[in-house]
């Protein structure tokens, strides 16, 4: 199939969640005819009509008129099964975060589609090239990382498996562009660039908790820094039960000291906003982040029951440890080669995770502080703090030629 360009003109999408909604409106608006599966039909029923009412709001607000919201609907057809769906040149599969699940629906989807139509997933960070290799068609499969809500964010992360052609990548970016997105390839590793960062970032913010921060301090200092949310408010707009089940289902992690503060709000019915209370108390119909005194009593609780001598912990610490994290990992990535450049990590994060705009970016933030500066900081972490805070191998190599991550 090396030969073809892999035009999309007519795509699929497996799953009608949060992100199968959002994924059909970008393909919709984009002018794609996109057909739409879920084996749950009162599900699909709902995601129809909250795509109608989406619309509808767009076209009060002034922002498409009316010919424009028929055209996109008339684009967006349900579909009862696999079968019907055979002749689409693009599926994207948005169902649960579950490999099996995942890998058996490429399988018979792999049976059913013509040649060359492509395969993709919007998995938040499983093996694309497992996923792949239920396939016969492995050239063809890519990671399709849409952000929530996926017809709002600008970040498209397109995922390159060990087999996937150059022409499907090509294909791939072409249709970001359609889709007005801010593209960037990442190879195939858990998490990808942005969630992979993502989680020592937020280890760091859950172990401070332990040591004597709160939660409302750790986001102002971040917020206060540019973040346009801060981790803890950032877990209770996604949902902080997602992390929890993912690590039930999984049978691990749930005894780690960090994860204890989420473990009991997950116990106690507080998922974030979607419940009305999370790290914040939210009113009914609000999505204004409260502070709620009980949240603190109950980390107070846990981190004084994991027998944690607390200690004042400032605004500064908070940035230094929170964001050599991210900085650490963002130069891991680019040493494996997972993102092609700093600039590529910078998009990521500037357009999926709220990096404050004016600072360039984690990798352009570093580069200003020179890297000279930064190893030299992480090599402090490591004395005070342990190995995790090992600088990136390329972080000492570029700061001994006087380099940043931006000429390399
Ligand atoms: P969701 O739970 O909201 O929706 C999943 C949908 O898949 C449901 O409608 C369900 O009925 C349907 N489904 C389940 N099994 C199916 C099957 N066999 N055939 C057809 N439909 C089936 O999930 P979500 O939050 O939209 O997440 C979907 C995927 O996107 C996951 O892989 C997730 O990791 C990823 N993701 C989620 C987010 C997010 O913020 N929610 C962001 C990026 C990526």
């Amino acid at each position: 199939m090396s030969q073809t360009s892999f035009d999309i003109q007519q795509a699929a999408v497996i799953g009608a969640g949060t992100m199968g909604r959002g994924i059909v409106m970008c393909l919709a608006n984009a002018g794609i005819a996109v057909q739409w599966v879920d084996n749950n039909p009162q599900m699909l029923e709902q995601a129809l009509g909250t795509v109608a009412d989406t619309y509808a709001h767009n076209v009060r607000q002034g922002r498409i008129d009316q010919v424009e919201a028929d055209a996109r609907i008339a684009r967006i057809s349900a579909a009862a099964d696999y079968p019907a769906i055979r002749n689409v040149d693009l599926v994207i599969e948005a169902v649960y975060e579950n490999l099996e699940l995942k890998q058996r629906i490429f399988r018979e989807l792999d049976g059913l589609l013509k040649p060359e139509a492509l395969l993709a997933s919007n998995t938040s960070a499983l093996d694309i090239d497992a996923i792949a290799a239920a396939t016969r068609r492995p050239s063809q499969v890519l990671g399709l990382h849409f952000f929530s809500p996926a017809h709002i964010m600008k970040l498209l992360e397109i995922i390159r498996g060990a087999q996937t052609s150059p022409a499907v990548l090509e294909a791939a970016l072409r249709l970001g562009k359609r889709m007005g997105k801010v593209s960037v390839v990442s190879g195939n590793c858990h998490g990808f660039i942005g969630n992979r960062m993502l989680h020592p970032y937020v280890l760091e913010a859950r172990k401070m908790l332990l040591e004597g921060a709160y939660p409302q301090q750790v986001d102002a200092a971040l917020q206060g820094f540019g973040f346009a949310m801060g981790p803890f408010r950032m877990y209770d707009v996604v949902g902080i039960d997602l992390e929890w089940r993912a690590r039930e289902l999984a049978g691990k992690g749930q005894d780690a000291p960090e994860v204890q503060v989420d473990n009991r709000l997950c116990e106690m019915g507080r998922f974030g906003q979607k419940s009305g209370n999370g790290y914040y108390h939210y009113e009914p119909g609000s999505r204004q982040a409260e502070h709620d005194p009980e949240v603190d009593a109950l980390v107070l609780r846990v981190s004084e029951g994991l027998g944690f001598q607390r200690r004042e912990i400032g605004a500064e610490e908070i940035l230094e440890r929170c964001l050599l994290a991210l900085v650490n990992e963002g130069a891991k990535i680019l040493q494996e080669g997972i993102a092609g450049s700093a600039h590529d990590i910078d998009l990521v994060y500037l357009n999926g995770y709220g990096f404050p705009a004016d600072k360039g970016g984690p990798m352009a933030w570093a580069d200003q502080q020179g890297l000279a500066d930064i190893h030299q900081r992480l090599l402090a972490l490591q004395t005070r703090q342990g190995d995790q805070w090992q600088p990136a191998r390329l972080i000492g190599e570029l700061a001994a030629q006087g380099k940043g991550f931006a000429e390399c």
